[in-house]
């Protein structure tokens, strides 16, 4: 029912011209691949260029944050307005946003109902840091941030034919460390954790349809364990995404 999702967070890498030619090279590598929905999110001055190269496939253009006003004195921020110009998706309240560029549960929100407003595809991040989860938190805090994050949004503007909502689990602690959470612990929280809090948010059958993605140190060569997992729709790639075959290797492993 759900389509598996597979998106490169690129980060504060790649300059417009290796940004180019990384598409032109992910292209080449994915060409035969229909069934998985693969989304890019380079940086901002990168996004017209990878546009362009993708123009004829079907690869989605995602931004890797936006602001939650649409235009004015806002120096150094780019607004849902013209990100919505040139993409379908944008990741919101990466953990990489919460820990240094302080964001929280609040902002993300804005954030959220900002890139619904605009009919943009919010990849809501949301994991507990090393601490937490050793202080056996994940629970509350996985749960608080999937509730605060959605507070408020009315299930219409989500439910339409295609679900305009994607989640991703990132534990803190397995972002770009190479120390992937395992199988059962990635699965363990996205399904008591993450589906229970959509659920209760908006209700099982609504809830069902939202996809939910794994992400933390994702590779060509774990990548198939997470996906054979009922729960986990797909992966939020970061490090592995900047290269053009290790990356084709997880969107193949989506493949069903
Ligand atoms: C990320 O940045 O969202 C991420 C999961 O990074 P990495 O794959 O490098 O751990």
């Amino acid at each position: 029912m759900r389509k598996p999702l597979v998106a490169g967070n690129w980060k504060m890498n790649k300059t417009i011209s290796e940004a180019r030619q990384l598409t032109i090279d992910l292209i080449h590598e994915l060409r035969e691949i229909e069934s998985v929905e693969v989304v890019l999110c380079p940086p901002f001055t990168a996004l017209t260029a990878v546009e362009e190269s993708i123009s004829k496939t079907n690869i989605k253009l995602g931004a890797q944050n936006i602001y939650w006003k649409n235009s004015g004195a806002f120096t150094g921020e780019i607004s849902p307005v013209m990100v919505a110009e040139l993409c379908r998706y944008v990741i919101i309240g990466h953990s990489e946003r919460r820990a240094y560029f302080g964001e929280n549960d609040e902002t993300v929100n804005w954030k959220m109902k900002s890139a619904l407003e605009h009919n943009l595809i919010p990849i809501m991040c949301v994991g507990e840091t090393l601490d937490e989860n050793e202080a056996g938190r994940t629970d509350e805090v996985v749960s608080r941030q999937v509730k605060n994050g959605l507070v408020g949004i009315d299930p219409k503007i989500i439910s339409g034919n295609v679900i305009s909502l994607v989640l991703a689990y990132e534990p803190v602690w397995a972002i770009g460390t190479g120390k992937a959470a395992t199988v059962e612990d990635a699965d363990g929280v996205i399904t008591n954790i993450v589906r229970r809090s959509l659920s209760n948010i908006f209700g099982d059958e609504l809830s069902k349809r939202v996809q939910v993605l794994y992400g933390g140190s994702v590779n060509g060569d774990n990548a198939g364990e997470f996906f054979a997992v009922e729960n986990i729709d797909g992966a939020l790639v970061g490090g592995a995404s900047l290269k053009a075959m290790e990356f084709a290797k997880i969107v193949q492993a989506a493949v069903s």
